[in-house]
């Protein structure tokens, strides 16, 4: 039996890992964290999802010497101009508190109190090289539209799932588990687009 192709996931993010592996792992590809490689953060300067998930593919590819992939993803509320966007994930930071999902999801039910223009989506942008200078990176988006919830609603997943209600699902994405989540999500979408790409480009098995 062929190996599956190896390549490196250039996040420390167990659910992306776990996401975005049970996406990969039918279609030959392992993914291994850039933390299990003694790879560090890149640092995610940009002021779009797509240059910091090229910044980060680039960066792990630079050190691990294996193709790698990144993810940026967020969260973009319309009635707040698209934040938190990508400062997602240290949303909480930027009005004095502690970085973490919980306080990330108080702040942003603070910010969106009073307010009647919920839609808000989540947003995935993946970029793959071949390696650290790859000319060509391959890069996929997806976007999963819904709204803020009043409160939080479900326990499963991460970040901002128990705020975003799917009125399709009639569910909030915490409310969803995991292989649903997956049938679903922003990151399957981009994934679906961006293994279609590598196998047509890099070849079978992502190679
Ligand atoms: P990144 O690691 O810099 O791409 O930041 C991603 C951040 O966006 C996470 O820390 C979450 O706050 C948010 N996010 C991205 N994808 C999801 C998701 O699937 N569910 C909930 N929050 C997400």
């Amino acid at each position: 039996m062929t190996q599956p192709a190896r390549l490196i996931l250039a996040s420390n993010n167990a659910h992306k890992l776990a996401e975005m592996g049970a996406l990969l792992r039918p279609v030959g590809m392992e993914l291994v964290s850039q933390g299990s490689l003694g790879i560090s953060e890149a640092e995610e300067p940009y002021a779009t999802f797509v240059e910091n998930a090229l910044a980060k593919a680039r960066h792990a590819a630079r050190h691990g010497g294996l193709p790698a992939v990144a993810d940026d993803s967020g969260l973009c509320v319309d009635a707040l101009g698209g934040a938190p966007g990508v400062l997602s994930a240290r949303y909480a930071t930027l009005h004095g508190q502690a970085r973490s999902d919980a306080n990330n999801n108080a702040v942003l039910l603070q910010q969106m109190a009073g307010r009647n223009d919920r839609r808000a989506r989540f947003v995935c942008l993946l970029v793959a090289v071949r390696h650290a200078d790859d000319p060509e990176p391959l890069i996929a988006s997806g976007r999963w539209d819904g709204e803020i919830l009043e409160q939080a609603r479900g326990a499963a997943g991460f970040g901002y799932d128990p705020l975003l209600w799917i009125p399709e699902l009639q569910l909030s994405v915490a409310e969803l588990d995991a292989h649903t989540k997956n049938l679903h999500s922003h990151r399957a979408k981009a994934m679906a687009s961006l293994v279609e790409q590598m196998q047509a480009v890099w070849g079978p098995g992502g190679r």
